[in-house]
């Protein structure tokens, strides 16, 4: 049979990103890898519109490129995620200078991320935004992420609600305060404010953060049906958790993959 061109097999276009993706354990491959998926991160976040301006800020924990000491990979202030690149990223010392890039993170940025790391040694990647849905649930009076949905059953009994707002978290202290609201979850409601997710990796908090705005979006479009929910049985969202959690690394991975795979294929200034 003659194929058309819609009938042909479609062509997997594979790019030579493993060198990013090896297991060496050489802290500078280690550091590149990490500003490598971070700054896919920041590209694909923005792909799905869930930055606002040149505001909001993710960040991860990696080895120095210059020094033998972790440090914080922060966007610089004024960058739009669009435009972020790998080599682009701050490295913050544990004395919060820069001391690798150009340019000096936005201060909430500084005073946020350092307040969550230094509260949960566990948490590698640390993401802020304001995007619309999630949003939209911090500004209630109750906010809560109601259990309607195979998305909301990914952060059963995962989410940490904060429900002062005092102004810009522009202070350290006000940075460990949300740390300790967070607690052991992996997402902090900030009340009138935005939301921010953990992890233990770049390519998990990703994925979180895209999932928990596909969650929100439902549960505001359930709602402005303004017919009865039907909320999922506590042990149905559990198992639902329980399930999601055992793939979630993989899975994570496979979408900040395929993220990669766009940008490389289209975006020649991303390397
Ligand atoms: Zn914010």
């Amino acid at each position: 049979m003659l194929l058309t061109k819609l009938h042909r097999p479609c062509r997997i276009v594979t790019h030579n990103f493993s060198k990013y993706n090896s297991f060496s354990t050489d802290k500078r491959s280690i550091n590149k890898e990490i500003r490598f998926r971070l700054a896919s991160a920041y590209r694909g976040l923005d792909s799905y519109g869930l930055n606002e301006g040149v505001c909001n800020h993710l960040s991860a924990i990696a080895p120095s490129s210059k020094t033998d000491e972790d440090i914080m990979l922060i966007i610089p202030f004024n960058l739009h995620w669009s435009e972020v690149t790998p080599s682009c990223l701050l490295e913050i010392n544990n004395k919060n200078e820069v001391i690798v890039g150009e340019g000096e993170p936005e201060t909430t940025a500084l005073c946020i991320h350092k307040g969550i790391y230094e509260r949960r040694s566990d948490v590698k990647a640390v993401m802020h935004t304001h995007m619309p849905y999630a949003t939209a649930l911090t500004c209630l009076k109750e906010p809560q992420l109601l259990m309607l949905h195979q998305n909301s059953a990914r952060f059963y009994k995962k989410i940490a609600y904060d429900t002062i707002y005092h102004g810009l978290g522009d202070s350290f202290k006000e940075g460990l305060r949300l740390g300790e609201v967070l607690e052991d979850k992996s997402v902090l409601f900030m009340g009138n404010h935005g939301i921010l997710t953990v992890a233990e990796s770049v390519d998990v908090a990703f994925d979180n953060m895209y999932y928990l705005e596909r969650a929100a979006m439902i549960q505001v479009l359930a709602c402005s049906t303004q017919q009865k929910l039907k909320i999922l049985d506590d042990n149905v969202a559990e198992l639902t958790y329980a399930q999601m959690h055992k793939v979630l690394p993989a899975y994570a991975k496979n979408h900040l993959d395929s993220v990669i795979r766009r940008l490389m294929s289209s975006c020649k200034d991303f390397l």
